[in-house]
């Protein structure tokens, strides 16, 4: 157990993080900062104190940004620029975050409980990686030529694709990785010439409108980002059914990734759905204890369990069962849980008191329902949003706490027999989007990794992402991809063009 600080110490923020907290509540669009009528507080998941004001945009402004984003796409010098000029944009922009890193990880960890080193390490570095890959790409994107024989006596055909940029991108993201989210999102629409409209979780818009700030002082044209901030049953659903927009990606629960789905198909619009997931994770019991147990741990803990591919469902080799679990716990147990910003933190609180009370809910009903609860005590004595990492023996497989997505730091824990077994678990669960294999048999790594049905499978390593790999699901975690050439792809449209020459 540890007692750590559990509130944020304001006063160690820097004077320009200070000053972000207390700006004016605005939206951007077409490079213009617009007051609106109401506002939504913003507030410390480590305290539940008030730290700032956010705009609430409505479908007005939605309609205003879609049209500046479409003057932008449709007259304006950015889908035309060269492919170099966009990757120096991008690259700029990348240098901007980098001088920024600290003031943007600081505004992360107040706005949604992160601690202070993954708001810098893997929120803005994930950021960065991102852009730089993403400017690599831009002007890239390429066509192919295709012999033409059309029977037409005398004839001489030949034909090529073309890409072009796909148009106007609306853009949702979630609360648990914003920063990181937000350029997963912009950096490939951007690369390919779009433009876009994002709207940030109104949990968590501060990084994203400093982000905004700096795509402004990088020289990107006003129109090709704007950031509408509000409520997601307002202004998320204004955009996701306006009929404006040539593409949706969307990244969060299923439940609202569905509405989504079915507003863009009114309007015939292309979309990306990055939805929830109940990863599994699959120890074997030739496995490496020593880089498995922190890997596992890793896997499901990491920003409390906040995480789209956490790994929160493990089934281990009931040879090292007993051991296995025992280690788990011990690790779990020994996690530094704390404000974001006391060092040494090694998870923050959940980001609201919504979040807290689903997770701590759905593990008191898992131990009524006969679930063995092996870590300590869930609850903190502190008015943060804090949950103790969790780790539960589960038999029962039908158990809500093994099917449903919780997003919390909670990982259940089910023997397996033989590796056809832990396979079949593995798969069982609506979703598809992540998996960890721990093994050291090649033979066992390489024959289970096409039978897991996920968009992904980490094989001895936690499931990190990288810009060149592609992250998505299948089934109820959505489709489409994020990252990857896939993603900068998707935001391309292929012309034919048929040319007779003779
Ligand atoms: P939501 O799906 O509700 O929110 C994701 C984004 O969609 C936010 O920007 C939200 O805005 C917006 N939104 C909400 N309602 C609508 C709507 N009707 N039309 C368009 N956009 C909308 O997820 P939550 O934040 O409520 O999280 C709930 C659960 O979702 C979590 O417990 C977890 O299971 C899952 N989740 C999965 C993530 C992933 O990466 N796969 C990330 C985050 C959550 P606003 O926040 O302002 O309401």
């Amino acid at each position: 157990m540890n007692s750590h600080l559990l509130e944020n110490d304001l006063s160690t923020l820097l004077a320009s993080t200070r000053s972000r907290l207390d700006a004016d509540a605005r939206l951007c669009i077409d490079g213009q900062w617009q007051a609106t009528a109401e506002t939504i507080e913003v507030s410390d998941p480590s305290s539940q104190r008030c730290i700032a004001q956010i705009a609430a945009g409505d479908a007005s402004h939605v309609d205003a940004a879609v049209a500046a984003a479409r003057q932008a796409f449709e007259r304006g010098a950015w889908p035309r620029l060269a492919g170099t000029g966009r990757e120096a944009l991008l690259r700029r922009l990348a240098e901007l975050i980098e001088r920024d890193r600290q003031l943007l990880a600081e505004l992360e960890v107040v706005d949604v409980g992160m601690p202070l080193w993954m708001a810098r390490d893997l929120n803005a570095g994930g950021a960065l990686d991102t852009l730089r890959y993403m400017a690599g790409l831009a002007g890239r994107a390429q066509g192919r030529t295709v012999g033409v024989d059309v029977p037409i006596p005398g004839s001489a055909f030949f034909g090529y694709t073309q890409k072009e940029p796909l148009g106007v991108v609306g853009a949702i993201i979630p609360w648990n990785v914003p920063l990181m989210m937000a350029v997963w999102k912009l950096a490939p629409a951007l690369a390919a010439g779009c433009t876009v409209v994002l709207k940030p979780s109104e949990e968590a818009s501060l990084s994203v409108l400093h982000l905004a700030r700096l795509v402004h002082e990088a020289g990107f044209p006003p129109g090709v980002v704007n950031v509408v901030t509000g409520r997601g049953a307002v202004a998320g659903a204004a955009l996701t059914a306006h009929p404006g927009l040539d593409k949706i990606t969307f990244t969060g629960s299923t439940h609202t990734g569905r509405q989504v789905a079915m507003a863009a198909a009114r309007n015939v619009t292309k979309a990306t759905l990055e939805l929830g997931g109940k990863s599994p994770q699959i120890l074997c019991a030739d496995a490496d204890l020593d880089r498995a147990i922190p890997g596992i741990a890793g896997a499901i803990f990491l920003n409390s369990g906040q995480v789209c591919v956490a790994g929160s469902r493990l089934y281990v080799d009931r040879r090292i069962h007993d051991q296995a679990l025992e280690r788990l716990v011990r690790h779990a147990d020994a996690l530094r849980v704390g404000a974001g910003l006391a060092p040494g933190t090694d998870l923050g609180p959940l980001v609201n008191a919504r979040q807290q009370a689903h997770v701590l809910q759905h593990l008191d009903a898992a131990v009524q329902a006969g679930a063995q609860r092996l870590t300590a005590d869930p609850r903190l004595d502190a008015s943060g949003c804090y949950v103790r990492p969790s780790v539960v023996a589960v038999a029962d497989q039908s158990a809500a706490i093994v099917r449903e997505e919780l997003f919390g730091p909670v990982i259940t824990v089910t023997p397996f027999d033989d590796i056809d077994q832990a396979v079949a678990l593995a798969n069982d669960t609506p979703y598809g989007l992540s998996a960890c294999l721990w093994t050291r048999d090649l033979a066992t790594a390489h024959g289970v990794v096409p039978r897991i049905r996920s968009g992904k499978v980490a094989v001895n390593t936690e499931p990190l992402p990288w810009p060149g790999l592609p992250e998505g699901g299948r089934r109820a975690s959505g489709y489409g991809r994020d990252l990857g050439e896939e993603s900068f792809e998707s935001f391309l449209e292929t012309k034919s063009v048929l040319v007779r020459y003779a």
